[in-house]
């Protein structure tokens, strides 16, 4: 079995992890991104890590698997027009990093190579099919039936932040209403805060939708009522989800889903009321096991399958 490396290239941070042939990750680093000095000098610092970390581990890496925020086309391993790191849009990443390191390179979507991981190594070993979403800046999912992901007939499967759970609600930067994201996203739940406590008279307060997590945890009644109106819109797309895939595992992952049970458990109260008894009755939602670790261990995974055709 093989040694393998795992990149996850975020907006500001990039993880690359060395993974062992039982799936461990035992040597990382974590760079600054730098996207704004453009493709080559991110592709140049990636493989110094590598070679670093290949040399104080005394291991050769065999393959690599590289996971960027989309949209990418994992079929040619470009990315596409990134929102979040304009310096890389229509950066033929894939074919850049295998030039440079001589090993096959895999690349896909952040939220996919995520699924991958909790699929193969986390919350999701020895399910068959399942849906990871992430909750962070933004809200996107990954499916994966028959063991294999759906990527849909033009590669934009998995927008399940833009399920309308509110045809009255807020306007959405996509354009349309009532969004999932609307309520859930980091920047909403900031957004959802203020305007709650003033609704409830109280005096304004900034917190980021991470600090949000742990206000409500300690009991502040402001964040308690914005987490519970989001983990109900989580609820009910989970269970608009259900009821047209019959999928029943739902893994939350992403910097908000680190609120734990303060989201979860409204979402799973409100999947009852939304869905067929017996669907509903089948429904799991758990947080991510892997956590950070999940984007870097579903890419290794990627990077492994390129050895395996
Ligand atoms: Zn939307």
């Amino acid at each position: 079995m093989s040694w393998v490396i795992g990149i996850d290239l975020g907006g500001t941070k990039t993880a690359i992890g060395l993974v062992n042939p039982e799936h461990q990750i035992v040597g990382q680093r974590r760079i600054s991104t730098h996207e704004e000095q453009g493709p080559q000098a991110i592709v140049e610092r990636i493989a110094q890590e590598i070679a670093d970390l290949e040399q104080v581990h005394g291991q050769k890496a065999q393959a690599v698997g590289i996971c960027c925020p989309g949209p990418v086309d994992h079929v040619t391993g470009s990315l596409l027009t990134l929102v979040n790191l304009p310096g890389l849009s229509n950066t033929p990443l894939r074919q850049l990093l295998a030039e440079r390191l001589g090993v096959p390179v895999q690349l896909d979507h952040d939220a996919k190579a995520a699924a991958l991981g909790e699929f193969h190594y986390g919350a999701g070993r020895g399910r068959t099919h399942m849906v990871y979403i992430v909750i962070g800046t933004g809200v996107g999912a990954a499916i994966i039936l028959d063991g294999k992901l759906y990527y849909g007939e033009s590669n934009s499967s998995g927008e399940v932040g833009h399920i309308t759970v509110d045809r009255h609600g807020d306007v959405c930067q996509c354009g349309s209403r009532g969004c999932m994201e609307t309520y859930t996203s980091g920047p909403w739940l900031a957004r959802r805060y203020q305007q709650t406590l003033a609704k409830l008279g109280l005096p304004d307060k900034e917190a980021s939708g991470e600090q949000l997590t742990h206000l409500a945890a300690t009991g502040d009644p402001a964040a308690q009522a914005v987490m519970q109106a989001a983990g109900t819109a989580l609820g009910i797309a989970v269970a608009s989800m259900a009821m047209i895939m019959n999928v029943e595992l739902y893994i939350i992952g992403g910097s908000v889903a680190k609120a734990g049970d303060v989201l979860l458990e409204p979402a799973r109260e409100t999947v009852p009321h939304y869905a067929f008894k017996a669907v509903a009755a089948r429904v799991q939602i758990v947080a991510s096991a892997l956590g950070d670790d999940g984007p870097i261990l579903g890419s290794a995974w990627l990077g492994r399958a390129a050895l395996r055709v």
